[in-house]
């Protein structure tokens, strides 16, 4: 016997009696549960893009609804003897639902008629509906145009019906949705705007999808994902959009119409800025290192080894620099090392006659590492920069024994 669905004629029913017919245990998640089967239910299984209600039966909570075949399974928390029981419907919970889907059905009928954009599926979510529009992306007047006329059918409270006829009756009336099933169709029809088969669960007038709020839309495999929001839902992401522009404005100092040049202008900056400090730190860089080659003095090899470790207040590009310009000194080697992060960097005047890369793998072979490079320049990273001051001494006595 296939459980009655009371949502079919009655989607505002909230309360209803039933009989329990069987009750048996099963997992909800990791969670003991126990799956219910009633003669009737007013709460509506997920299905067709639209997820299950919550509710009561006696004084089980509902977790899930299923369909399973002709059935309806709740899942409760509770076992429950057989026979009578009272259940009730999370109404705040489904009246949400209702206004999405409704609001889905308003939108894809715009979409369809005024641009030729058929849906080619619905998912009703926790925060946005989306709906899959065939076809190419749809341009910002297409989407605001479907948006502008769903409001304007909203705004007319034009009366949501269900109508029941087969498949040549509905195909008649030119119902454009194929359709698997055969026959008693179901269908739900926005007066002068769609008619459509639809198990699901609506609103009985289009005033009370409240109003439509189209979002972005993004490609999704062949197809374009259009996001909306409707009702409360629509308002509560409007408030939320506002809040977030407000706090830019506030951040930026400007009004929010502003906020776009305001950011724009503050990006220039930045990469201007960036700009000039790069330049800035390779400048410091060739400064510092003629200061250091004026008082450096060879070894009685003839080599000139400079060893330096600086801290994280030296960005890694300036370590670059310097000894880029320290290994322009004839006989010069550059050993240095950053305590923050372990870079190590060994440079050399081609004269000097060594091989930094050789170099850096033995300095890596004793401290745990990675990096490489050619015979004048070499780079790498120590795997514990608490040893970036050891390191370069360890090059350096490599160089200079003893
Ligand atoms: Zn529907």
């Amino acid at each position: 016997m296939a459980t009655r669905r009371l949502y079919y004629d009655d989607s505002y029913q909230r309360d209803f009696s039933a009989e329990v017919l069987s009750c048996e245990p099963e997992l909800h998640g990791s969670t003991p549960a126990w799956g219910v089967v009633l003669d009737c239910t007013a709460l509506y299984p997920t299905s067709g893009g639209q997820p299950h209600d919550l509710g009561k039966l006696g004084d089980a909570n509902v977790l899930d609804a299923r369909d399973d075949g002709e059935d309806v399974v709740h899942v409760v928390d509770r076992q429950l003897p057989l026979g009578s029981v009272a259940g009730c419907v999370d109404w705040a919970r489904r009246f949400d639902h209702m206004q999405q889907h409704t609001g889905q059905h308003l939108l894809s009928a715009m979409f369809q008629e005024r641009y030729g954009r058929p849906t080619v599926s619905f998912h009703l979510g926790v925060d946005v509906c989306t709906i899959d529009l065939r076809g190419p992306e749809p341009a910002e007047e297409v989407l605001e145009g479907a948006e502008r006329a769903a409001n304007q059918v909203i705004s007319e409270d034009r009366p949501i019906t269900v109508r029941y006829g087969t498949v040549e009756q509905f195909a008649e009336l030119g119902v454009r949705k194929e359709v698997l099933r055969s026959g008693m169709l179901r269908a739900i029809e926005i007066e002068g705007a769609d008619l459509q088969p639809c198990g699901g669960t609506h609103v009985k007038s289009t005033a009370q999808i409240g109003v439509i709020l189209v979002r972005r839309s993004s490609k999704m495999r062949q197809d374009w994902r259009v996001e909306f929001v409707c009702g409360k839902r629509a308002a509560r992401v409007a408030r939320h959009d506002f809040q977030v522009l407000h706090k830019s404005a506030e951040l930026l100092g400007s009004a929010a119409d502003d906020v776009p040049i305001a950011v724009e202008r503050a990006i220039n900056e930045r990469d201007g800025h960036f700009k000039t400090v790069k330049l800035l730190w390779q400048r410091l860089a060739e400064s510092d290192a003629a200061t250091v080659l004026q008082a450096a003095k060879p070894a009685e090899n003839g080599l000139c080894v400079i060893t330096r470790t600086f801290d994280e207040t030296t960005q890694p590009e300036y370590l670059g620099h310097f000894a880029a310009q320290l290994a322009k000194s004839e006989k010069t080697v550059a050993l240095l090392s950053g305590s923050a992060d372990g870079h190590l960097i060994f440079a050399q005047h081609p004269a000097a006659g060594k091989d930094m890369n050789a170099l850096l793998k033995q300095v890596l072979a004793q401290f745990a590492g990675k990096g490489g490079g050619t015979r004048d320049f070499a780079r790498g990273k120590l795997n514990d920069a608490t040893q970036a001051e050891e390191a370069v001494a360890f090059a350096r006595q490599l160089l200079i024994p003893g």
